[in-house]
C-alpha cells in the first residue's frame, strides 16, 4: 500500500509503532498472570518454559494475530544463505469434513521441522538425513508480517540439525552472548560491581542502499541476476562533488523513505535516520540500538522491507556491496557496545576514577582480542560482492586496526609509562586539559575529541566500537558473533589474572599498561586509505587479506577453533562446515556472474555492436553512390572493428575458461575457489569487462542494448 497525503497526517507514532509486535506490554494483556511470569523467568533466566505454558502463550499469540488478519504462521529463521526462510502453516485444523479449528499449539511454537535438506550445511547433514529444527528464540518478539492482503505470523528462531550443530546465523549469536555475559560479569564481580546480573551486547546497523528506477532495472539482467553491474562505462560525472552526501532528499525517494519506516515501525524495528548518502542514488538508514539478537533479526527485516517498499514506489532498492564501479559502493557500520541488564554501558568512560579503570579494562580488552583474532574479524565482513570494496581504493580498508583518537591513545601511552601504584596521583596532560585519573574523570574526554576518522574499519565513538566492514547484503551476526566471541574469551583470561591477584585495581593498571604495550600496533588514528598505511601496517605485521577466499582460512585455524570450542559457540566440526560454505559460496557467486556476462556479451552486446557496424557500412555504400566524403565513417569502422575483435576474443576467452572450470578436477575447495578468482574473476571476466566498457562508449546509445550508468544513477 502506498501511503497517501491523507494516511500520513493520521500517522500517531507511538501508536504504529510495534503495532505488529506480540510485545510484552501485549503478552501481559493477552496471558495469565502465572503464565507471564513464566516467561519473564525464563527469558531472565534461559531456562525453557514449560509446556503448559508454551500452551496458553502459543494460544495467546495466536488469538492476537487472528485479530490482526493473520491466517498463517511461521518459524521464521536464519539459513546459511544470508536470507530469511520462511514456511508459512495456517492456523487450520479441520476436526470433521467441512469443519475446523484454528490452533497454534505449544509444541508448534517451539520447535519446528522444517524439510532441510536444501539450506547449505557444509556436510553437516547429508541429505538422508534431512531433518533440521528451529527453535524459538523467546527474546526476539513474534510479529506480523503483511503483504498486500496477506498476513503471516513470524515467530523468530533458531536453526540447528538433529544433533543441535548450527546451521545459522542465529544459534551462534545467541550462544556467543552468553559466552559474553558470562566473562563481562566475572570481571564486573572482581571490580566490585555486585548489582548487575547480565550483560548484553548492543547493536545498531547502518543500512547503506541504492535506489534505481525499476524500468532501467528490469532491462539489465546482470543487476537481477547478480545484484552488481557487470558491464558499464564510467559516466560523466561520479560522486566527485560530493553534492548527494546529507543533500536534499528527491520527493520520490522522500515517499519512499516515509513509507519504509512506516513499514518498520509497525514491526517494531525503531527506523531512527535516514539520509543521502556519497555515490549519486546512494542511501543509509539506522535504526536506534538494541540487543544484538534483536538487532539481527531487525536488520533482516529491514533488508527485505526495502525491497518491498521500493517496488511499489517504480523502484528497486539494491543492497549489493558493489553495484557500481567508479563510484562507492555500500556497507553497514555495525555500532557495537556491552549493556549490564541494569543498563550500564560498559563503553562509556564513566564519571568516576572507578568507572575510569572499568573502562579501561574493557578498552584494552578490545584492543587485545581484536589484534588477536584480526583475521577472524575480517573473515566475518568477507562475501564476494565485499571483495571490491575492501582492498579496493574505497572505505574501508582490508587491513583492520582500530582508531582510538588522538586524546585516548595519549592516555594509553601515558598510562603504560607510570609506576601502577602512582597511578591515582598521576596528572596526565592531555592536550590542553589536565586530567587527573584519581579524582578526574574520563567523563567527556573520548566523545567530544573522538572526531571521525571515516577511513577507520573499526572506530571508537564516544562510547561503542563502529565495525565498517561489514558488507551491505550480509547479515550481520557473524560481525557480533564474533565480536562478542573474541571479547569475551579475552575477558576470560583478563579476569582469570584479577581473581589471582590481592589488590584488584593495580592488577587492574598493570594488565592496562601490559596489553596495551603489546597490542599497541593495532592502534591506527591517521588516514587508512593511504599507500604509507599500507607500508606502515607492513612492518607491524598487521594482515592485509584482500579476498574471500584468502580470509576463510582464518575459520579453520589452529587458534580460532580452539577460541570458538572454550568460548561454546563452535565445535571444530561447525567451522569446518562454515569453512565449506564460505568458498562454496565464493565458487558459485564467480561462476554465476562470469555466465551472466557471457549471457548478455553473446546474445545482447555481440549483435548491437554488429548492427551499429552495419549501420556505419551501409551509409559508407550510401555516401559512395552520391560520390560523397566517406573518409570519417570509414575511420569510425576501422576503429570500432579493432575492439569488436578484442571483444571478441576475450568473450572467447572467458568462454574457454568457464569449460575449463567445469571440466577441471581440483584438489579441494580452496583450490576451486583459487581458480575462479585468479583466472576467471581477476583476469577473464576483468578483461572482457574493459573492452566492453570501452566500446560503450564508441556505439550509439540508442543501438547499446543496456541502459547507461547515467540511466541508472542519475535518472531515478
Ligand atoms: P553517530 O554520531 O555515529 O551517527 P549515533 O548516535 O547516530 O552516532 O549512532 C549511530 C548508530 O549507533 C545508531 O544506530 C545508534 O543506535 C547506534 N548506537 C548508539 N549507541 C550505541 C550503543 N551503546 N551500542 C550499540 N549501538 C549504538
Ligand atoms: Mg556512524
Amino acid at each position: 500500500m502506498i501511503l497517501t497525503n491523507s494516511k500520513i497526517k493520521k500517522i500517531k507514532l507511538e501508536k504504529i509503532f510495534g503495532s505488529n509486535v506480540f510485545h510484552i506490554k501485549k503478552m501481559k494483556k493477552y496471558l495469565s498472570r502465572n503464565t507471564f511470569k513464566a516467561y519473564l523467568t525464563s527469558l531472565a533466566e534461559g531456562i525453557p518454559l514449560s509446556l503448559e505454558h508454551a500452551n496458553e502463550i502459543a494460544e495467546a499469540m495466536k488469538n492476537w494475530a487472528q485479530k490482526k488478519g493473520a491466517t498463517h504462521f511461521t518459524h521464521w529463521f536464519q539459513p546459511m544463505t544470508g536470507f530469511t526462510a520462511e514456511k508459512h502453516d495456517s492456523f487450520l485444523q479441520p476436526i470433521a469434513t467441512g469443519i475446523a479449528i484454528t490452533k497454534l499449539s505449544g509444541k508448534q511454537l517451539i520447535k519446528g521441522e522444517p524439510d532441510a535438506s536444501s539450506f547449505p550445511s557444509g556436510g553437516l547433514r547429508s541429505t538422508f538425513e534431512a531433518r533440521g529444527y528451529t527453535i524459538w528464540d523467546i527474546s526476539s518478539p513474534a510479529f506480523i508480517k503483511e503483504e498486500q492482503s496477506t498476513r503471516v505470523l513470524c515467530i523468530p528462531t533458531a536453526f540447528c540439525s538433529y544433533n543441535g550443530e548450527a546451521l545459522d546465523k542465529k544459534t551462534p549469536l545467541l550462544r556467543s552472548m552468553d559466552a559474553l555475559s558470562q566473562q563481562v560479569i566475572r570481571i564486573l564481580r572482581l571490580l566490585g560491581n555486585t548489582t548487575s546480573k547480565r550483560a548484553f551486547s548492543t547493536v545498531g546497523p547502518e543500512q547503506e542502499y541504492f535506489l534505481i528506477d525499476r524500468k532501467y532495472y528490469e532491462k539489465r539482467p546482470d543487476l537481477i541476476i547478480t545484484g552488481r553491474t557487470l558491464f558499464g562505462a564510467k559516466p560523466p560525472k561520479g560522486q566527485e562533488l560530493e553534492d548527494h552526501y546529507f543533500g536534499s532528499i528527491k520527493e520520490r525517494i522522500t515517499s519512499f523513505m516515509a513509507e519504509l519506516d512506516y513499514e518498520l515501525w509497525k514491526m517494531g524495528v525503531s527506523a531512527k535516520t535516514r539520509h543521502n548518502e556519497v555515490a549519486p542514488a546512494q542511501h543509509e538508514i539506522a535504526p536506534n540500538f538494541e540487543n544484538a539478537n534483536i538487532a539481527v533479526d531487525h536488520n533482516q527485516i529491514v533488508m527485505e522491507t526495502l525491497k518491498k517498499v521500493a517496488i511499489r514506489h517504480g523502484l528497486v532498492c539494491l543492497l549489493h556491496e558493489k553495484p557500481f564501479a567508479y563510484v562507492n559502493g555500500s556497507g553497514k557500520h555495525n555500532n557495537w557496545s556491552i549493556q549490564t541488564d541494569d543498563g550500564i554501558n560498559l563503553l562509556d568512560p564513566g564519571t568516576t576514577p572507578h568507572q575510569n579503570l572499568q573502562f579501561l579494562i574493557f578498552l584494552v580488552t578490545i584492543l587485545k582480542a581484536v589484534d588477536d583474532y584480526a583475521d577472524l574479524l575480517r573473515i566475518s565482513a568477507a562475501t564476494p560482492g565485499n571483495d571490491h570494496r575492501l582492498g579496493a581504493n574505497e572505505a574501508p580498508p582490508a587491513i583492520i586496526s582500530i582508531y582510538l583518537g588522538e586524546m585516548l591513545t595519549s592516555i594509553l601511552e601515558q598510562i603504560s609509562n607510570i609506576d601502577s601504584n602512582d597511578l591515582k596521583n598521576k596528572n596526565f596532560t592531555i592536550s590542553n586539559t589536565s586530567l587527573n585519573l584519581g579524582i578526574s574523570t574520563l567523563a567527556n574526554l573520548p566523545r567530544d575529541t573522538s572526531d571521525r576518522n571515516r577511513t577507520s574499519p573499526f572506530a571508537f565513538t564516544g562510547n561503542k566500537f563502529e565495525f565498517r566492514m561489514v558488507p551491505s547484503t550480509a547479515s550481520i551476526s557473524a560481525a557480533n558473533f564474533t565480536l562478542n566471541s573474541i571479547i569475551a574469551d579475552t575477558l576470560r583470561i583478563i579476569a582469570d589474572q584479577l581473581e589471582q591477584a590481592e589488590n584488584k585495581e593495580s592488577k587492574a593498571v598493570e594488565i592496562i599498561k601490559d596489553i596495551y604495550k603489546k597490542h599497541k600496533r593495532i592502534i591506527f588514528n591517521g588516514n587508512n586509505y593511504s599507500e604509507e598505511w599500507k607500508e606502515e601496517a607492513q612492518r607491524r605485521g598487521l594482515p592485509n587479506i584482500t579476498n574471500t577466499v584468502d580470509a576463510a582460512k582464518a575459520i579453520i585455524a589452529q587458534k580460532n577453533i580452539e577460541m570458538y570450542e572454550r568460548v561454546k559457540v563452535f565445535s571444530k566440526k561447525e567451522l569446518e562446515a562454515r569453512y565449506e560454505i564460505v568458498l562454496e559460496n565464493y565458487i558459485k557467486t564467480i561462476k554465476i556472474e562470469a555466465n551472466t556476462m557471457i549471457y548478455i556479451a553473446q546474445q545482447m552486446i555481440l549483435p548491437a555492436i554488429n548492427r551499429y557496424i552495419n549501420n556505419i557500412a551501409v551509409s559508407i555504400k550510401n555516401l559512395k553512390e552520391v560520390n560523397g566524403d566517406f573518409s570519417v565513417q570509414e575511420a569510425i569502422l576501422k576503429d570500432i572493428n579493432q575492439s569488436f575483435l578484442i571483444f571478441y576474443e576475450k568473450l572467447q576467452y572467458l568462454k574457454d575458461k568457464v569449460k575449463e572450470e567445469s571440466t577441471r578436477e581440483f584438489a579441494d575447495t580452496y583450490m576451486h575457489a583459487t581458480f575462479l578468482r585468479d583466472e576467471i574473476l581477476n583476469k577473464a571476466m576483468r578483461d572482457l569487462r574493459t573492452i566492453t566498457d570501452f566500446l560503450e562508449t564508441r556505439v550509439e546509445k540508442e543501438i547499446w542494448p543496456l541502459p547507461d550508468y547515467v540511466d541508472l544513477l542519475f535518472r531515478v
